[in-house]
């Protein structure tokens, strides 16, 4: 027992003694790990910190990113006095400049004619970058506050009969100069004097059966976008084609 305690003794010594333990040197295991290995709790104060902090950090980065997202670009801000939505025609997307929104919509005769793919594949060439469309049948009381301007004129109600005769394609473009761009692009009101090229020049012939609206300013572009998309319809994304449009 006497001799094997010795050894215990010594074996710890001799293998411990690397590792500085203070003096006198350790002889026991015990001492070795009174002086080396004392159970390691973290302090209280250390968990109470990481758990803050880490509280904190939870909080701040959603934060962050919406207040973010709400400078990159979004067009439907909220109005602080009414709290509602309310949609501008611009955006303003980080390293995009400022890029004007329009509202396109493709009329019952241009979906009945089956001219959707080409209207649409018109502005994508030319490069705007979609921004919002759906398929719809629009009832005559939002027919009637989307051509509301209108309302006096002696063609109005058949305006409104014509385009509740059957669904809508409404869409959002985005490019720089959409507005006035996309009015070029479909010509004049009345197709007899729109260029061929253009989209009435080519694809229709009377005033009352022109196949699709163009916002004619930034301003109705605005109204116009608010009354027919919610807000989260409008999709913000980035096109790989940018840098190949835009220097
Ligand atoms: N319209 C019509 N007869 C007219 C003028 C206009 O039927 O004499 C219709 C036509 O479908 C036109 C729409 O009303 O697209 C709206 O008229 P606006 O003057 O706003 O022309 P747009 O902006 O569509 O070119
Ligand atoms: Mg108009």
């Amino acid at each position: 027992m006497a001799s094997q305690s010795r050894r215990s003794r010594g074996d710890y010594s001799a293998s411990y003694r690397n590792f500085s333990c203070p003096q006198p040197a350790c002889s026991t295991q015990e001492e070795y790990l009174v002086h080396h290995h004392r159970p390691t709790r973290p302090s209280r104060f250390s968990l109470y910190s990481w758990l803050v902090l880490c509280s904190l950090a939870l909080l701040l980065v959603p934060a962050t990113l919406t207040s973010a997202s709400s400078h990159s670009g979004d067009l439907c801000e909220k109005d602080l006095d009414s709290n509602e939505p309310v949609c501008t025609a611009k955006s303003t997307m980080s390293g995009d400049g400022e890029r004007e929104r329009t509202f396109i919509m493709i009329k019952p005769d241009g979906v009945q004619r089956g001219l959707v793919g080409e209207i649409v594949k018109r502005f994508e060439q030319k490069g705007f970058k979609l921004v919002a469309m759906k398929f719809t049948w629009a009832s005559e009381s939002l027919l009637k506050q989307h051509y509301a301007d209108l309302s006096s004129k002696p063609f109005f109600p058949g305006l409104v009969k014509y385009m509740s005769s059957g669904p809508l394609v409404p869409m959002v473009w985005e490019g720089l100069n959409v507005v006035k761009t996309g009015r070029q692009m479909l010509g004049e009101t009345n197709p007899a004097q729109s260029l061929p090229g253009t989209i009435r020049g080519d694809y229709c012939i009377e005033v009352g059966r022109n196949i699709c609206h163009g916002s004619d300013a930034v301003d109705s572009a605005k109204k116009e976008i608010a009354l027919w998309f919610k807000p989260e319809e409008l999709i913000k994304w980035k096109s790989v084609e940018d840098p190949w449009l835009y220097e």
